[in-house]
């Protein structure tokens, strides 16, 4: 491959032109393995970023592909509709809270964001109330684009630099009662506080259940969850969930919110819906919401992507959703949570170990000192492992098709880098 025209023209996820870091060329992938192009193997353990839940080339998904390509890969979704997008959401619906009855398919997880808030502005404007705001909390990430970087957390996060362009919305301080831990019911104060203040210009509550993502890996209380959709509905504000990271399973339950045993008025989902085989994502209301929207001044709701529905990733996604059931998703997550709780302990014997968290497939070691992303990229490699870590914390999502001699490996590899200084930013 031509890795100098791509350090030199293509920018990658957060990167530099000027100081471009090291890419690994990948040539192909099967089940939990990355093949590199200088023939080395990498257990995988991070999915491609929560998505590729079975593993890859999965013969099922490809054969949904190659099915439907045959058959149609796009045809555009207004005044059209195809059996992809048909079983694709009777088996969503059949899946998520039994409140949710409509979906809007969308292109990405941001999108999908977007969507969701505009649905609720649009729910107020219905409602003739004017409603400009939306309560989140701190450590959240929902997104790269606009409306989704302004509910992502304002000061710790990728964003910062956009602060004086994005509209300002309110930040409630994150639960700090961890899954695990017991609970302690001020967690919920600054919050009520907020919502209590602020209750009449806020359109709806956004937030990650259960576990903040990319904002800092945080795992917390059910109860917090609980408190906050009980708030939602002292107050009549919508609750929108962005089950974007933890939705299909990734945290022990087919949707986080069950740790709770709540059901949102909105719910975003995405990274894995597809299985990490290409782009897709969707935006779930109840009836009361999409009804509202759609009984108001514009007669609908105001989205229209232009790959809306997309009939290759659709029942790519379908097949998918059907492979989480024949592949026993449960048993799967459950053996691999069982793993972590047992290997990652053993690890807080290293000082530069600050915390050590797990649910579900989720397995996160968070370290006194920033990593130095290069060396220990490096290290990982040479160790056969795909881990991406950022700044404090290196985490795990593997695909759920993972055996227990890939997580011992995968956690083999971050307790060798733990020892070396060379790996970490002192
Ligand atoms: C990844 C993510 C998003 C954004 O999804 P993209 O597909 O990257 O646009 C939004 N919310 C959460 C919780 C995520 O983890």
């Amino acid at each position: 491959m031509d890795l100098a025209f791509d350090r030199r023209h293509i920018w990658h996820p957060y990167t530099s032109t000027i100081t471009p870091l090291t890419c690994y060329p990948v040539t192909s992938a099967s089940g939990v393995m990355l093949h590199l192009e200088d023939g080395k193997q990498l257990v995988d353990g991070m999915s491609s970023w929560w998505s590729a839940i079975h593993g890859y080339n999965h013969p099922t998904l490809n054969t949904a592909a190659h099915d439907q390509i045959d058959q149609v890969a796009h045809v555009m979704f207004g005044g059209i509709t195809h059996a992809p997008a048909i079983n694709l959401c009777k088996k969503l619906l059949s899946l998520v809270p039994s409140n949710l009855q409509h979906v809007f398919l969308a292109d990405s997880g941001s999108v999908a964001v977007e969507v969701s808030l505009k649905m609720a502005l649009q729910y107020w404007h219905a409602k003739g109330e004017f409603r400009p705001k939306f309560l989140t909390l701190r450590d959240g990430y929902h997104g790269d684009t606009f409306a989704a970087m302004s509910v992502t957390d304002p000061d710790n996060s990728m964003h910062y630099l956009y602060k004086g362009f994005l509209p300002q919305h309110i930040f409630a301080k994150s639960p700090t009662t961890g899954y695990w831990q017991e609970w302690d019911e001020s967690d919920l104060d600054d919050f009520r506080d907020k919502i209590t203040l602020h209750h009449q210009e806020i359109a709806a509550v956004i937030l990650e259940p259960i576990v903040q993502g990319a904002g800092g890996m945080r795992i917390y209380h059910p109860n917090f969850l609980k408190g906050v959709r009980k708030l939602c509905d002292q107050f009549g504000i919508l609750l929108i969930l962005d089950e974007i990271a933890t939705g299909f399973g990734r945290t022990g339950k087919m949707f986080a919110c069950e740790h709770a045993e709540i059901q949102p008025d909105v719910l975003c989902v995405g990274k894995a819906l597809t299985s990490g085989y290409m782009t897709l994502s969707a935006t779930l209301a109840s009836s009361e919401v999409a009804n509202t929207v759609c009984g108001g001044e514009a007669g609908c709701f105001m989205h229209g992507p232009t790959f809306m529905g997309n009939p290759l990733a659709c029942a790519v996604a379908a097949a998918s959703m059907a492979l989480l059931e024949t592949n026993q998703w449960q048993t799967q997550v459950k053996q691999i949570e069982q793993l972590f709780s047992q290997l990652l302990p053993k690890l807080k014997q290293y000082p530069i170990v600050q915390d050590v968290r797990w649910l579900g497939a989720i397995g996160v070691v968070e370290t006194t000192t920033a990593v130095n992303m290069e060396t220990i990229q490096a290290h990982f490699v040479e160790q056969g492992v795909w881990i991406r870590p950022f700044g404090k914390l290196i985490y795990m999502m593997p695909p759920y098709i993972s055996e227990p001699e890939h997580i011992e490996k995968l956690v083999g590899a971050i307790e060798s880098a733990l020892e070396c200084e060379d790996y970490f930013n002192y």
